[in-house]
Formats: C-alpha cells, sequence, structure tokens
C-alpha cells in the first residue's frame, strides 16, 4: 500500500482546499490504513509530498515546470502522450515510487504489482 503524505497545513492556507481536505481527513485515513496494514502484515510506504507525483510523466519520466490544480488532463511534451489523467498519473507515479522504496528495503515486489516476500510477509503497493 503506498500513499503520499501531503503537508496539510500548509494546504489548509488555500481556502479553496481547505474544506475538500478538512472533509477527507487526509492525516486520520493514513492512520487507519497503517493500522489496517499493519494488522494484515502488509507493509505502508508513505511517499514524501515533494516528490513531484503531478508533474511528472508516468510514462517517460518527463517533468512539466508548472502544474496549475485546474488542469486536468494534459499532454506530454516529453513522449507525446494526449489527455494524461492528472490523478491517474499521479496515483502510478506515487506506486512506482512505493516500489522502488520497499525494493530498497529488500522486499521483492514484482512488476504486477501482486507481492510477497520470500515466506510470510505479503505486501501491497
Ligand atoms: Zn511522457
Amino acid at each position: 500500500m503506498v500513499v503520499e503524505t501531503l503537508k496539510v497545513k500548509n494546504m489548509l492556507k488555500n481556502r479553496k482546499l481547505a474544506k475538500h481536505i478538512a472533509d477527507a481527513s487526509w492525516y486520520g485515513l493514513i492512520q487507519k490504513l497503517a493500522y489496517k496494514a499493519e494488522a494484515q502484515g502488509k507493509h505502508l510506504v508513505k511517499i514524501d509530498q515533494w516528490f513531484a507525483s503531478t508533474k511528472t510523466c508516468a510514462g517517460c519520466g518527463h517533468k512539466v515546470d508548472k502544474m496549475p490544480l485546474s488542469i486536468r488532463t494534459w499532454d506530454c511534451p516529453g513522449c507525446g502522450t494526449k489527455g494524461i489523467d492528472r490523478d491517474i498519473n499521479a496515483a502510478i507515479n506515487i506506486r512506482q515510487q512505493g516500489i522502488i522504496k520497499l525494493r530498497a528495503e529488500g522486499l521483492s515486489v514484482p512488476a504486477n504489482g501482486g507481492m510477497r516476500k520470500s515466506g510470510h510477509a505479503s505486501v501491497a503497493a
């Protein structure tokens, strides 16, 4: 399981965002996920929010300079992919970063995402 940690305090300064974030109770959600993951012997990987998940093309790794919140889909100048969905692209990037982290910790993570460490602890990303 891979989640992106967000600087909620900073984001609450943005009035437009504040309501959504407060509603989602992001921090509480991560706490619950961590608890559930541990109970099932799974790993919860937290990706630091500085990682440019939204601005980086999940296909080719090209990073664009700006990605205003109003933009929901974009075209990648690096590989020419059209209509990249902002959120799906970010989710793929976060997942990839999580897998890199898990591998760095010595866990084997198959490319298909199904996961298992030799023996007991299975890992979901
Ligand atoms: Zn690209």
